[in-house]
């Protein structure tokens, strides 16, 4: 048995009940049982999943107090804080997500020209792909699955999670309360690192969708390739907001703090970059420096708006970015130590920030913010897009159309004026990024491809032969001119040609049928 490294609250070093890794030699099995229980459950019609989707959302509000104290014990977060940003809109949420699924899943009736294909119809209807893998990774425990684990359930997927190996039991309590409302086996747990996470790639599951890091995003891409099943890959960002001279400065520096410092940092979408233009940098610094140093951080602060670095590793590579860009001439205005208590690290703000600098170019995931400050817009959105991420983007702007038009250049999925990252609560808008944060898309009926394949289901009520049928004959070369002739607009010549008078529709329709049966 191998157990988990989660084995301290990060907070404050207190020991956690250790979790086993699941033996992968039991993987096998519970794809069977996940794939029998879907067999059922896509049986179902979709207003009974949307009813159990429902269920399930009131389930997990009905359980937060169980829930918020195992996502407080392994992730240090206060118990407030993991309440607010993982389970409070669970309800709204699964709401959106059913109507998502409405529109996607609806079938589409296939217009047929009456002309071409006489008697027949096609629709295209989305069928489940059948066992669906969740890879999540250790920032938002519960949130990460929310995304996929509705739209999957919807189109009448069976659902595995495996959560990652440092946050394991609040995945494990997901699925418990799923057991509880959806038939048994259809949601399943595994738990365990690396290897057990690729034993479930090749235990005959059906598609996957994976968040995590871009090393391990590309891995979990190429095996999926090889196996020839869909996968969603989400991976890292490393968010830029562009502050231009006319912001308002006080909303606006409460509003970079909260996306940049929001759960310690440790958001694919946090803002890590800002470019602001020289001439308000001065008071924006300032004010972001005294947001950051009024924080309070878990242990010891009451109440606490952030929490620890979730894991050691973690802690390591945000003291690495900030000794570097000090190193490398950064002025810290807050923060830049631990809090001397388990995980914790001062909420930081770097000033006088470039490219050179590992916090400007690679993904810190951490309670800093770096700033640089630039001559103009120009040079704010040429900085912005010179990175090898690109998830959210945002311009901080009185002038909204102007913000508008600079955010969508921009080279992110989800560009934002005077807000950052709040789509990420809405389950029907995309959430998307270009570059090394991967194709994958959550949310949204744009996410159905990963969970759905597409099948068209043609229907032929005629009773003679199709007329292009063996064998030729003259009709169907004058048929075949009469097509040509009807795509490109020029009739008159061959209607008289084929001695035929009438509509037009009626006259092709004669050839057809002459081609058809002579
Ligand atoms: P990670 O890549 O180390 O781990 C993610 C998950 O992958 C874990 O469950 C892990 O056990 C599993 N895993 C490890 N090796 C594997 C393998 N060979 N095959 C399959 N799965 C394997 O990432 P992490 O450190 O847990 O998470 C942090 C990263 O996640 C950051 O880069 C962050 O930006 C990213 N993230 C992205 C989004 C998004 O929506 N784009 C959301 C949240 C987090």
């Amino acid at each position: 048995m191998t157990t988990l490294p989660s084995t301290q609250n990060p907070a404050d070093g207190s020991p956690l009940t250790p979790v086993e890794a699941t033996d992968v030699a039991a993987l096998p099995k519970m794809v069977e049982r996940a794939r029998a229980a879907q067999k059922q459950w896509s049986s179902q019609s979709l207003p009974a999943r949307v009813e159990a989707a429902r269920a399930l959302a009131r389930a997990l509000l009905a359980g937060r107090e169980a829930a918020t104290a195992l996502l407080s014990e392994e992730t240090g977060r206060g118990p407030t804080e993991c309440l607010m940003s993982e389970l409070v809109g669970a309800v709204d949420f699964a709401d959106a997500a059913v109507r998502a699924a409405k529109k996607a899943l609806a079938p589409e009736r296939i217009k047929l020209s009456a002309v071409n294909y006489p008697g027949k119809r096609a629709v295209v209807e989305l069928l489940p792909r059948g066992v669906i893998a969740i890879i999540a990774p250790w920032n938002y425990p519960l949130g990460n699955f929310m995304k996929s684990l509705f739209p999957a359930l919807l189109s009448g997927n069976a659902v595995i999670l495996k959560p990652s190996e440092h946050t394991p039991r609040s995945g494990a309590w997901l699925a418990e309360i799923a057991g509880q409302v959806f038939p048994k086996d259809l949601v399943q747990v595994v738990q365990g690192g690396g290897d057990v996470a690729s034993a479930l790639l090749d235990a005959e599951i059906d598609a996957v969708v994976f968040t995590g890091s871009v090393s391990t995003g590309r891995k979990v891409a190429v095996r999926c390739a090889e196996k020839l099943i869909p996968c969603s890959v989400e991976l890292g960002g490393k968010d830029a907001a562009i502050v231009l001279g006319d912001a308002d400065l006080e909303r606006t520096s409460m509003g970079v703090a909260q996306w940049g410092l929001h759960n310690a940092g440790q958001n694919c979408a946090a803002i890590e970059r800002v470019y602001v233009e020289e001439s308000i940098a001065d008071d924006f610094v300032a004010r972001l420096g005294k947001i950051a140093d009024a924080l309070r951080v878990a242990p010891g602060d009451s109440p606490t708006e952030l929490g620890p670095l979730q894991n050691e590793a973690q802690l390591k590579i945000v003291e690495a970015h900030v000794a570097d860009a000090l190193e490398r001439g950064a002025t810290l205005v807050a923060g830049g130590k631990p809090t001397g208590t388990g995980l914790g690290y001062r909420p930081t703000v770097l000033d006088r920030c470039t490219h050179q600098m590992r916090v400007m170019t690679e993904e810190t995931f951490g309670p800093v913010i770096a700033i640089q400050r630039v001559k103009d817009a120009d040079e704010a959105v040429r900085l912005a897009n010179d990175s090898r991420y690109g998830l959210n983007g945002s311009v901080w702007t009185r002038d909204v159309e102007r913000g508008e038009a600079l955010a969508r250049q921009l080279e992110v999925g989800i560009s934002l004026v005077n807000n950052h990252a709040i789509t990420g609560i809405l389950a029907e808008t995309p959430w998307t990024g270009v570059k090394d944060t991967g194709t994958g898309v959550a949310s949204s009926r744009h996410a159905y491809s990963t969970f759905t394949r597409p099948h068209t289901v043609f229907v032929d009520r005629s009773s003679k032969p199709d007329p292009w049928w063996f064998p030729a004959n003259e009709d169907l070369a004058t048929l075949g001119d009469t097509l040509v002739a009807r795509a490109s607009g020029s009739f008159g010549a061959l209607f008289k040609l084929a001695g035929l008078a009438g509509k037009r529709v009626k006259a092709i329709q004669e050839l057809a049928r002459r081609a058809a049966t002579s």
